[in-house]
């Protein structure tokens, strides 16, 4: 024998009955006769709820009846022969016209006790179990529709009644011997007391029904019918990489759904468990997957934990005080107190100084709990030794569940870090003595954000997503971009890896997408759907949609993005950047960003600052790790300049070389901007920074390679007449190197603590002596690298190498 339930999804529409027909039309095939447990169509039960108390507010109701009425109509007419519809759809009218009738009482009496709602209620299970049991019975003749508030009894605690086993087994056993060659389609989630009063078993309870037949039956199996592919890893709603369980323990299933996994009802594990029986859930929409079991054994998992789940709403109640300590039942008295009065305490903490108690209750039980321990412990109120009790509201517990946690250590810290590093606030903790399960109470706005972090990070074999917002969309964001689209498939495949930019903006234009922006057409996507772009409301966008894993990127070379970087860490939200503004800034800002990132948890980099995609922030920040000690940089890190005194060893003049230069587009339109060496001393300065010395800007000596009369011209013209006239200087230059054998190199120095950019001549042995195009190179000479320094050297500037060097680091952010 074998008991199903189809939940409110799957009896909600004419596609998802026949569905459920199909599924039973196989058994049926097969000569079974399975017992069929109903829910109401899915959102009538809310709607019910919602109607009887808008009546007991004095509001109309008849629209939504009608409506109501229309849909168990239209389904009757769909599903039913038309000669056999009449008698199907007067007993439909009877129920809608006792709903009427109920819910006009209400209204006219302006009450509603539990006991009427349970009544209203009821109409759900009953309109669709005797609907549906009149459209299966086209095929199989001998359905039957059973009201189970003939079978299940139960207290009179509406809303929520406790079924007396004893004799509800007895009429269940009584009832099914007599029917055996039937097809049962019984009502879900209502019972009726010792006085025939209708009850309802609690909300979901449809599940409970299903459980209990099966128990007092011995079925060999309960199978829940839902619109999921069982019991997955995390709410599927918010957690998008939630995956289906194939095995779960009666424990695990209960603790994730007791923790708020809505697919089943924690209740109905108790019958299941004490007779063994397993319980599988699974998805009317597609029958073919064989769901989740939940049985006695928890079965072997790859993964240390089998799911996550939460409780959105709670509130929390902190007990403390010097009273406290050492005093035996104290605790006892606290919870003997709240049992008494019916509030669930869902979770509860104590130091272990005993100095405090923290619990966690719904937040409608929250001052009722409170005036009760302010009552029973006014005494020690009074006399101080409890400081007042607070309640603290909008928080939510995360729980992970699973009973390899208690062979596997570290997963609280796997736990911790994961919450820490994205900037979630951990409130209290608290670990089941059975292991099987870690909570924590965090705040109600982190927490869709938390869910989605913690399933990362233990189900890493899942691919993990980073959260991007980029700012500009220039040369190297639109290759940042066009690099990130090519290689989406390589990632996700080998670093198990997505990235979702989620945030575009440009000077213009801005657009933010939590789902993600397509690459494929971002730019129509910007200008169409874009809203003006505006930088301050762009970082409140990111920093008020708290996803996880969330990077900034800023690809600009303007001011304005870094004055928000320190903002940005302070939400926990990482930073890539070649804009090189806010780390030659100020030294204080500098710092200030370094230890704010430290601080939060965060990465922050910018490798791109210098040399585009070479490795030289990076080489040295492992040099300083690694405990060496740097006794002098050189470097040539100007790509521009690199490659005009690479070319100015011919037969051009120096304005000619210039002059190539700005129209291959390697440099600024006014060329000065490069030859001045503000960019170059800006990449010195931030290497200085990085190998330890508090520098500013005016302390880096730059020596002009221009003579005076160039850099005062008035405009870029002026500035080439200029620049003919001085060719005796630079051709005097020249020969004085060619001389001696030597080349002109423009190169930064940083030696004991000071930075020097000169223009300087070097002969064959110096390693920058050999210098292509518009190589950059650096050479550390540190107290491991004395004899010959480690150098590195390369293409330091354009789009392709440096949106490479910024997709390199948020690939790293990720990892
Ligand atoms: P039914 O109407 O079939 O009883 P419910 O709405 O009670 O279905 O439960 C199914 C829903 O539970 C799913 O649609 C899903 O959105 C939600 N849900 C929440 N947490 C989980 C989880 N961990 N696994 C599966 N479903 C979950
Ligand atoms: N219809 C009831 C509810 O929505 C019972 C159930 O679906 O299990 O709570
Ligand atoms: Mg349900």
């Amino acid at each position: 024998m074998k008991v199903l339930k189809f939940g409110g999804s799957s009896v909600g529409s004419t596609e998802s009955i026949e569905n459920l027909l199909g599924i039973l039309k196989e058994l049926y095939s097969k000569g079974e006769r399975p017992i069929t447990v109903l829910s109401a169509m899915s959102g009538v039960t809310n709607l019910l709820t919602t109607l009887a108390e808008n009546a007991a507010a004095g509001q109309d109701f008849d629209k939504s009846l009608e409506e109501l009425e229309a849909n168990h109509f239209a389904i009757v007419k769909s599903l039913i022969e038309v000669r056999c519809q009449n008698p199907v759809l007067t007993q439909l009218k009877i129920y809608f016209n006792e709903l009427e009738e109920l819910l006009q009482s209400v209204y006219s009496l302006r009450e509603l006790s539990f006991q009427s709602k349970d009544l209203i209620i009821s109409y759900g299970e009953r309109c669709s179990t005797f609907m549906i049991s009149k459209v299966a019975e086209q095929y199989f003749p001998e359905s039957s529709y059973v009201d189970a508030r003939e079978l299940i009894k139960t207290d009179n605690r509406f809303g929520n009644a406790q079924v007396n086993l004893a004799l509800t087994e007895g009429l269940i056993k009584e009832f099914v011997s007599d029917n055996l060659d039937k097809m049962l389609f019984v009502t879900g989630f209502i019972g009726s007391d010792e006085k025939g009063r209708t009850t309802s078993l609690g909300r979901g309870g449809s599940d409970y029904t299903a459980a209990i037949f099966g128990s007092v039956l011995n079925a060999e199996r309960i199978e829940i019918w839902t619109d999921v592919e069982g019991m997955l890893t995390a709410d599927p709603r918010i957690v998008k990489k939630a995956f289906p369980l194939p095995v779960l323990s009666y424990t695990e299933a209960m603790e994730l759904s007791y923790f708020g996994a809505k697919v089943i009802y924690p209740p109905t594990m108790v019958p299941a468990f004490l007779k063994r029986i397993p319980i599988i859930i699974r998805n009317t929409f597609n029958p073919s997957f064989p769901g989740t079991v939940i049985q006695y054994d928890s079965g072997n998992s790859e993964f240390p934990i089998k799911g996550i789940s939460s409780i959105n709403s709670v509130s929390v109640l902190n007990l403390s005080g010097s009273g406290m300590i050492g005093k035996a039942g104290f605790s006892g008295r606290l919870f003997t107190l709240l049992a008494r009065k019916q509030i669930n305490v869902i979770l509860i903490t104590q130091s272990s100084s005993e100095h405090s108690i923290t619990f966690a209750v719904h937040p409608s039980d929250a001052i009722r709990a409170k005036r009760l321990i302010e009552q029973e412990f006014e005494l020690e109120l009074d006399a101080n030794k409890l400081l007042p009790l607070e309640i603290e509201n909008e928080l939510s517990v995360l729980a992970i569940v699973g009973e390899n946690m208690k062979q596997t250590p570290g997963m609280s810290g796997k736990l911790f870090y994961a919450l820490g590093r994205n900037g979630i606030n951990v409130r209290a903790i608290a670990q089941g003595s059975s292991e099987y399960n870690i909570s924590v109470i965090i705040s109600q706005k982190d927490l869709s954000k938390a869910l989605n972090t913690v399933h990362d990070a233990f189900f890493a074999e899942l691919k993990k997503t980073l959260h991007v917002f980029c700012l500009g969309t220039g040369n190297i964001g639109g290759t940042l971009f066009k690099q990130i689209k090519t290689q989406h498939g390589f990632l996700q495949e080998n670093n198990d890896l997505e990235i979702k930019i989620v945030g575009i903006s440009n000077s213009r234009k801005m657009l933010v997408d939590a789902e993600g922006i397509d690459l494929n057409d971002w730019k129509e996507a910007l200008d169409q759907k874009g809203m003006a772009a505006d930088l301050n409301s762009f970082i409140s966008q990111m920093k008020e949609l708290n996803l996880p894993n969330c990077v900034f990127i800023d690809n600009t070379a303007s001011e304005s993005p870094t004055q928000y970087y320190e903002e940005v860490f302070r939400s926990s939200i990482s930073i890539v950047t070649c804009n090189k503004i806010a780390n030659s800034g100020s030294f204080k800002q500098y710092k200030t960003l370094k230890d704010t990132a430290r601080n939060f948890g965060v990465d922050f980099y910018y490798e791109t600052n210098v040399g585009a995609g070479l490795p030289i922030v990076r080489t040295l920040k492992d040099l300083m790790m690694s405990g060496d000690r740097i006794i002098r940089i050189e470097a040539i890190l100007s790509g521009t300049i690199s490659y005009i005194f690479n070319n100015f060893n011919g037969e051009s003049s120096f304005h000619d070389v210039v002059l190539n230069a700005q129209k291959l587009g390697y440099t600024e339109p006014d060329p000065r901007d490069d030859l001045n060496g503000t960019d170059f001393m800006r990449k010195m300065l931030i290497l200085a920074r990085d190998a330890g010395y508090a520098l500013e800007a005016t302390d880096v000596k730059v020596d002009a390679i221009l003579p005076q009369a160039c850099i005062g011209a008035h405009n870029v013209e002026a500035f080439y007449e200029e620049l003919k006239k001085a060719e005796d200087h630079f051709n005097q230059l020249k020969e004085v190197a060619a001389k001696e054998k030597k080349v002109l190199r423009y190169i930064g120095i940083l030696e004991n603590g000071k930075v020097e950019i000169n223009l300087e001549m070097v002969d064959e042995t110096h390693p920058f002596y050999t210098l292509s195009g518009s190589d950059n190179v650096i050479s550390f000479t540190t107290e491991r690298y004395i004899d010959r320094p480690l150098v590195v050297k390369g293409p330091g500037a354009g789009a392709e190498v440096t949106a490479a060097g910024v997709f390199a680091e948020l690939v790293n952010v990720g990892a």
